[in-house]
């Protein structure tokens, strides 16, 4: 290929392939995208929580955000609950919203919740989020434009119903080409590249850049090109996962946020959808058999263990060495999957597409440097993101053999023991991640280091002025006050929003 890259073939149509399809259409003028999906490969179907990056990627593809809850059964996710993380006691929960906390400098930030509000969690203390959660309140109203919050939000959805929308905005809206055919093989070039795939039915697809979205079975960027997986499995223990969905009431509570209880080897996710729960235990296979799993799912949801129809999913927690080789690049859990913790997995396939996108090759020459440097770019964040999961787990004062595990020194990456070496006298701050686009700010480090209970830092040398913080918190605490008074339940939000659907797509016939 000496021009633009413009025959684009994405193959997989779950989650990462579909975005792929309409970010691509939608955002690279001229190019034709083809999307080919195995019949016979059902896609993962789980991937359930997503970031507020979700709120962007909807409206650059042009998708209207009542239309997208309504279709994908979509609730408001602003942020995750712990519950029994640090200790496992009754009282032990903490938030990691996605508003940040009030602005200031770290130090100041954490000497003023000392000073003024030692008794509250510091996400309480700090941002009105945790309060509006703990109301099942919505993080907007109905009356504010698509995709505006009073705060910040991702959302929780349905993931068969998203792959299901999406696909039909690529195709409908955005003249993507949809192939059904299982992928059989590569034909390659001389020089290695791809040139077309194979097809078990039909006459090969060919394209100059494929995006391999073929989940775990990594047809291309694996299969093919033989990119070696970087097992983290040392680091991040958890291999396995039992979902189950339980239908709820009709007008029952809609959760606010994930809610992500510790067990004995794991954490149970639990996700409002206003049609449904969506529930899953992860474990690490190496501490909790498959039935101790089950009878820990079942408990926690008050159920004999046999009547929990539970669907088992196996992951290995890794990555590929390359993510973008030749004229291939994987995104989604092609790429990798670290476990479901903290969502990561549905941002990491939007900022891929951006990073492709915002430096798309105009030429063959070009690719192989921009290969270089998004595989420069996305080792940094899986390498980030690896870190940021493990402090979910390294300060724990649990005692089961999987959490003592955790906190073995050998398991806990470099850079991390020398953070919470520095976190010991100083609180997470811009300094510690220096790179543009952090997936976890410092914030994120804040709210979970101290939700875990970690010892605040005394100020040493250094005089800190916490008046301005105070000041910030209060302001926050007043502004979640009157946010609490004028916000509506995400049940009374989303059933007005599905009640006003039919009249919606007769206003757009
Ligand atoms: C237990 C669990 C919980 C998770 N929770 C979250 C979460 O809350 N938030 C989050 O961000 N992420 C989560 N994830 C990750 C998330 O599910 C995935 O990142 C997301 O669904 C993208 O998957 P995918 O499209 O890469 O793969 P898949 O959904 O597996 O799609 C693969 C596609 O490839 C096709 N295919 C395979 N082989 C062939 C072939 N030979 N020829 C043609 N086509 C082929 C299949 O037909 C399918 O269409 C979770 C993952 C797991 C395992």
């Amino acid at each position: 290929m000496e021009q633009a890259a413009v025959r684009i073939v994405i193959v997989g149509g779950g989650t990462a392939g579909w975005l792929s399809a309409c970010l691509l259409a939608a955002r690279v003028p001229g190019a034709s995208v083809t999307l080919v999906e195995s019949p016979d490969v059902a896609t993962i179907g789980v991937g359930e929580g997503t970031w507020p990056t979700m709120r962007r990627t909807l409206q650059r593809i042009g998708i209207d955000e009542a239309e997208f809850l309504t279709a994908c059964d979509a609730s408001f996710k602003q942020g995750s609950r712990f519950v029994g993380w640090a200790t496992g006691a009754t009282d032990d929960a903490y938030y990691h919203p996605f508003t940040p906390p009030v602005e200031g400098e770290a130090r100041g930030i954490v000497r003023g919740w000392q000073d003024a509000a030692a008794t509250e969690p510091f996400a309480a203390a700090v941002s009105p989020q945790p309060r509006i959660c703990s109301l099942d309140l919505a993080p907007r109203q109905r009356a504010m434009s698509g995709y505006v919050g009073a705060l910040n939000y991702g959302y929780h959805l349905d993931a068969v119903k998203l792959a299901a929308l999406l696909s039909r905005h690529a195709v409908e809206r955005l003249g993507v080409r949809h192939v059904r055919g299982h992928v059989t093989g590569v034909e390659a070039q001389d020089d290695g590249d791809i040139a077309a795939v194979r097809l078990r039915d039909g006459d090969p697809v060919s394209g100059d850049l494929f995006i391999d979205c073929t989940g775990q079975a990594a047809l291309l960027i694996g299969g093919h090109f033989g990119v070696p997986f970087i097992d983290r499995g040392d680091v991040l223990f958890n291999d396995r996962a039992l979902a189950v969905q339980i239908p709820i009431e009709p007008d029952s509570r809609i959760a606010s946020q994930t809610d992500a209880t510790a067990h004995d080897a794991g954490w149970i996710w639990d996700i409002g959808l206003p049609t449904r729960r969506g529930v899953g235990c992860v474990y690490a296979s190496a501490f909790m058999d498959d039935d101790e799993a089950a009878a820990t799912l079942a408990a926690y949801l008050g159920r004999d263990p046999d009547d929990l129809n539970a669907r088992r999913i196996a992951f290995r927690s890794g990555h590929r060495a390359r993510f973008w080789e030749r004229n291939c690049v994987a995104v989604g859990l092609s790429a990798g999957f670290l476990e479901p913790l903290e969502a990561s997995a549905i941002v990491l396939i939007e900022l891929s597409l951006d990073a492709l996108v915002d430096n798309f090759p105009v030429n063959r020459a070009a690719m192989d440097i921009q290969a270089r440097r998004f595989n420069d770019l996305f080792r940094y964040r899986w390498d980030r993101i690896v870190e940021f999961l493990k402090l979910h787990y390294v300060p724990s004062r649990r005692t089961e053999p999987y959490w003592r595990a955790h906190r073995d020194a050998a398991s806990i990456p470099d850079r991390l023991v020398e953070l919470l070496t520095l976190w010991r006298h100083q609180p997470p701050s811009q300094a510690d991640f220096p790179a543009i686009d952090e997936i976890f700010p410092a914030a994120s480090y804040q709210y979970v280091l101290y939700g875990m209970g970690h010892s605040v830092p005394s100020d040493g040398p250094l005089a800190v002025d916490a008046d301005a913080a105070v000041r910030a918190m209060a302001q926050a605490a007043q502004r979640g006050r009157a946010l609490a008074a004028s916000l509506p339940t995400n049940r009374a939000y989303l059933d007005a929003l599905r009640a006003a659907a039919p009249r919606r797509a007769l206003e757009t016939l």
